[in-house]
């Protein structure tokens, strides 16, 4: 095991779930990289399936897609969005998977007759794979992170605990380090700062023989005042300095400043015995943030869902709108607009005031009909357009509807038996019974054409982007698209595969057959939410300057 030159630190959460471990551990990631360490981040989840693909959205929010095509914690989107570096399979590990691992060692017989048990079998599976990234990749990691999905105190995350336990253990304190996130919540009615939930969370964490080393204590909007910290120090027998105060943040974006603040990555590498190294430059993280909250103007993006009610489901696209809205210093307003409100009769009234729309993905029937209202709506209106997987999808229907006029057209994934499955089940998809981890998955090379919108946008004419479906375009149909006006931007060179489709005459309107949202980071910005935002933007102009001229 590759662990003497590479330090392990661990996030378990305290208290109550939501506090914020994913991005206290990506902003600690974040100073600690640029301050010239080799660092990655790894999500370990307590739940039974074996990853998140096979979950509705409604329970965990989205499910992030990694270059390797894995089905991931949406956690590793703000991994790879902060780190700016690509995460893998190996990144995200659920309980699932591991019991998986030890099952299948089990009926090969690897065990040698002995009984199987949580302890040590369930807990060695956890401790290899706490190392496992150093052994994937050619260069160890300086600095690996992990992050427990979970609170403390909950029977699933015991042989994590356990597993955390006995790693401290066999490598010491000074190769591998506990943070415990957890609430210090303020009273009202006294107006105190308490302290007793931290407290009892450290003691939970202490009766699996877990001490931690530093406390990131989340507060509403109140600073932790030296008594408080002192308190905390002593009771929960860390350092003071090692008390660490996270209060609300107004953007995600500001908690690596409010950390470093704190010197948060100070106390880690002293504590690792690591030198300090370069101070970090957050000088690119400052001109973002200050563009971010300073905007020049504002505009409205539609996102048409059937998840809307929960903001986590399209995680990726609204941070990738903010971060790209940034870059075109504009206040970017997200309209949450679910699908399954969407009618004939109300359409124009729910929809007028949008400056651009994006339908999203999906999967299933509900709420199809809206979404094929939203993309007629925006085709017609001219208003920016961008559909993304289904999205893509809902508008090769809506086109084949409308423009084309197919009667009964239709993916095959909502009506099996259409007439004009214009969007159809992939070839390679047809044996697929089993539902997890099998779709078109990960990166996949597309060759867009010159001369095409996204051409402009991505000033490059081969790209790599992230897939998660099972239908695709149906070829059969487009030399008839293509006579009405759709122009196919973007194919997969082996398989053929539609990848973009854009519309001439519109000031933009694209579908992607994969998501962009992925692959957008801080210091990356994706280069077609650039290009639809500064579409947005230029076609707002041209409304004002047009409506001054009438105005006048
Ligand atoms: N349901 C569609 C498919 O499987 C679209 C998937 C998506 O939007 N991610 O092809």
């Amino acid at each position: 095991m590759s662990v003497e030159n590479t330090k392990y630190i661990f996030v378990t959460g305290g208290v109550t779930s939501s506090l914020g471990k994913g991005i206290l551990a990506a902003s600690l990631a974040k100073l600690l990289q640029l301050r010239g360490y080799r660092v990655t981040i790894q999500k370990f989840d307590p739940y039974i399936n074996i990853d998140p693909g096979t979950l509705n959205p409604y329970e965990h929010g989205e499910c992030y897609v990694t270059k390797d095509g894995a089905e991931t914690d949406l956690d590793l989107g703000h991994y790879e969005r902060f780190l700016n570096v690509p995460t893998s399979q190996a990144n995200n590990v659920t309980t699932g998977r591991i019991y998986e691992t030890v099952i299948r060692r089990e009926r090969n017989g690897e065990y040698g007759g002995k009984t199987v048990q949580v302890i040590p079998h369930i807990t060695n599976e956890i401790i290899r794979r706490f190392t496992l990234l150093n052994e994937e990749e050619g260069t160890p990691y300086d600095i690996i992170l992990t992050e427990i999905g979970g609170t403390v105190g909950d029977i699933e995350s015991l042989p994590y605990i356990e597993a955390l336990r006995q790693f401290r253990y066999d490598y010491g304190p000074e190769h591998c380090l506990v943070i415990h996130l957890t609430l210090v919540p303020y009273l009202g009615a006294t107006g105190e700062l308490k302290t007793k939930p931290t407290q009892h969370s450290v003691k939970m964490l202490l009766t699996s023989g877990v001490q931690p080393d530093i406390l990131v204590c989340r507060t509403e909007n109140h600073s932790l005042p030296t008594d408080v910290r002192k308190k905390v120090a002593k009771f929960c027998n860390v350092t003071q300095e090692a008390v660490i105060e996270n209060p609300n943040a107004p953007t995600i974006y500001d908690v690596p400043f409010m950390l470093s603040k704190e010197r948060l990555d100070q106390v880690v590498l002293n504590q690792l015995s690591l030198p300090l190294k370069e101070e970090p430059d957050l000088s690119y993280w400052k001109s973002f943030l200050s563009r971010l909250k300073n905007p020049v103007d504002s505009i409205t993006i539609g996102l048409i869902g059937k998840y809307v009610e929960l903001h986590d489901a399209y995680l990726s696209i609204a941070e990738s709108l903010g971060i790209c809205g940034a870059e075109n210093e504009l206040d970017l307003h997200i309209k949450w607009i679910h699908s399954e409100d969407l009618t004939q009769e109300n359409v124009y009234r729910m929809l007028k005031d949008l400056d651009g729309i994006i339908v999203a993905p999906g999967f299933g029937m509900r709420g199809i009909e809206g979404k094929i209202l939203a993309v007629k709506y925006a085709r017609e209106e001219a208003v920016p357009f961008l559909g993304i997987c289904l999205g893509m999808q809902t508008a090769m229907i809506e086109f084949g509807k409308n423009v084309l006029k197919l009667e009964g057209v239709n993916s095959s994934e909502f009506d099996p038996d259409t007439p004009h499955p214009v969007i159809d089940i992939m070839e390679e998809q047809k044996q697929v019974s089993q539902m997890g981890g099998t779709m078109r998955l990960g990166e996949y090379e597309c060759v867009i054409k010159r001369n095409s919108l996204v051409h402009q946008a991505y000033q490059n004419n081969r790209i790599h982007e992230r897939h998660r479906h099972r239908y695709e375009f149906n070829g059969k149909y487009q030399k008839e698209y293509e006579a009405h006006g759709m122009v196919f931007s973007g194919t997969n060179p082996m398989s053929n595969l539609v990848e973009i489709i854009e519309l001439k005459d519109h000031p933009f309107f694209v579908g992607t057959q994969f998501h962009p949202e992925y692959s957008c980071t801080v210091e990356n910005p994706h280069p077609l939410f650039l290009a639809f935002i500064n579409a947005i933007y230029q076609n707002m102009l041209l409304q004002r300057e047009a409506e001054g001229v009438r105005a006048s």
